[in-house]
């Protein structure tokens, strides 16, 4: 195995890092770990008028949580920094010289008038404006204007984009890691621009260049850049560096869950399961998300759940650990059509994780959720009452919602299940019922079933409706962990107290 794998996730710091860039930083640093390669952070943020504050943290933030640890990147550094393209502005202009002098890229001296005006009559005659090979000898550029006439507008400062100019009739062959063949005809492709008439280089120059110059071996990306894919092998042939490219891995979209197109930020709240890994406070609340961690997902769940969003290890095993992912990953085991956002399943990754989790981890993660709700109990207390709630949480605030009555009094009673299971009669049987517990030495869950039970069988109660009542009496409702081990943990002060108020509450609601 080589270790000359090196791979980068370039995202562009425009806000809120969406759960699919996520999942190309996540495949890119496995296939990099697994090769003993090299996985780098290099922020896209040549585009100023796209540049959001803070969405440089949040990226390094989010890969943090989910444990994708980076080995280059702005704040690691590494030998082929800078990681910023926006440091990198003399680079670009170098090679953006480099391919103007060799007729590869031209001067474009269109304004912005001039090229609304030409998409217009395009437009008028149904068609859609490109500039490019058809058009480019008729517009404003190097290409038409006479060599002292592009010098003398270069001399005043006439504002100017770089096109790269595309080669007529040549075909563009990718073999795509993933996707397979897939062929672009020259004809296809408009004269992207490179540097812009701000001096900065476009996405598909840096791109080309950064990946060249960083050594990137494979480009593991998103589906959505395959077109540009061709953009990029005519720019290493003009450079001259195509035997050095990388190789192209395109993954699979992310499906909306109901398998309708492609899943977008807003679906998050639309589904009511988050699709960013953190929360993140835009400028408007429409650019406000919820994130996985504060909904309550381990980020080893969702690393987890996301890894399976167009991957598979070809075996049964689902459940798998991060190291156990970098062991298992493979490219070719990436699917080539569109993977299903399947909430449910992403909710049942996170029941395992919390299920098969340290208590003691769980009691961390939960403590600020505590204090937020400001509940005050001993580690030892929340320790027991996230051992019994923990099987039924899908995300981690469940532990506390649904035994809420742990830490505070009962707000409401199952009334239906009072109903059903409550009399005016029972009340003598369970003042023995309050003796019993008062007897009861130790207050053990053991202790308490052995006794109980035999209580019941002794009067020939019936079982059932007597340990429903008791459970309704302890917390309300007829779901939870086993009555006996909640009885234990609350403590036997606190469960007489409940049965003893109980009462009153069920004549209440079956008086109505
Ligand atoms: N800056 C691009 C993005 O935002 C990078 C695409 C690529 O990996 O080439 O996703």
């Amino acid at each position: 195995m080589s270790n000359s794998m090196r791979v980068r996730f370039a995202p562009s710091p425009t806000g809120a890092l969406h759960i699919g860039g996520i999942r190309t930083a996540l495949y890119n640093y496995l296939l990099a770990k697994q090769q003993g390669g090299t996985f780098i952070l290099r922020i896209e943020d040549t585009d100023q008028g796209r540049y959001v504050e803070g969405a440089e943290d949040y990226i390094t933030t989010a890969l943090e949580w989910c444990g994708i640890e980076v080995d280059e990147s702005p704040k690691k550094g590494g030998n082929y920094g800078p990681y910023r393209q926006s440091e990198r502005k003399d680079i670009y202009q170098k090679y953006v010289q480099q391919l103007v002098d060799s007729g590869r890229a031209y001067y474009a001296f269109d304004t912005a008038e001039d090229l609304a005006t030409q998409r217009k009559a395009a437009e008028t005659n149904k068609q859609t404006f490109k500039y490019g090979i058809a058009n480019r000898d008729t517009l404003n550029n190097s290409l038409t204007l006479s060599a002292a006439d592009v010098q003398s507008r270069l001399d005043d400062g006439t504002p100017y984009t770089v096109r790269l100019k595309v080669p007529e009739d040549e075909q563009i062959v990718i073999e795509d890691r993933v996707r397979g063949t897939v062929t672009f005809d020259t004809v296809e492709l408009d004269d992207k621009i490179l540097m812009k008439a701000d001096g900065m280089p476009t996405y598909h120059l840096a791109n080309v260049v950064d990946d060249h110059l960083m050594k990137i071996s494979h480009v593991i990306r998103g589906e959505e850049w395959l077109p540009s894919t061709a953009h990029h092998v005519l720019l290493y042939r003009a450079f001259n560096w195509e035997d050095t490219m990388p190789q192209f891995a395109h993954l699979p979209l992310i499906l909306k869950p109901n398998g309708k197109g492609k899943l977008s930020k807003r679906d998050g709240a639309k589904f009511g399961f988050p699709v960013f890994p953190l929360s993140w406070e835009g400028a408007t609340e429409a650019d406000s998300f919820q994130g996985f961690k504060e909904y309550g997902v381990l980020p080893t769940a969702l690393v987890n759940f996301l890894a399976f969003l167009g991957w598979n290890p070809g075996t049964e095993q689902e459940i798998f650990t991060l190291d156990e992912l970098v062991n298992a990953f493979s490219i070719e085991q990436i699917g080539k059509s569109g993977a299903r956002f399947d909430i449910d399943k992403g909710k049942w990754f996170n029941q395992q994780y919390i299920i098969h989790s340290d208590t003691k981890h769980l009691a961390t993660q939960l403590r600020p959720l505590l204090q937020e709700k400001s509940y005050e109990v001993s580690d030892d207390y929340l320790l027991k009452v996230i051992d019994l709630m923990k099987e039924r949480a899908v995300v981690l605030p469940d532990i506390l919602e649904q035994g809420y009555f742990f830490f505070e009094d009962i707000h409401t009673y199952d009334e239906k299940a009072v109903r059903k299971n409550w009399k005016v009669e029972l009340r003598t049987g369970f003042e023995y019922f309050l003796g019993l517990l008062d007897a009861a030495e130790p207050f053990t869950a053991e202790h308490l079933e052995n006794t109980i039970k035999a209580f019941i069988k002794d009067r020939e109660l019936p079982m059932g409706k007597v340990l429903q009542i008791f459970r309704l009496a302890i917390s309300g409702t007829l779901k939870g962990p086993s009555v006996f081990e909640m009885a234990a943990t609350l403590g036997k002060e606190e469960v007489r107290q409940r049965v003893k108020h109980s009462y009153m509450e069920f004549d209440k609601i079956t008086k109505e």
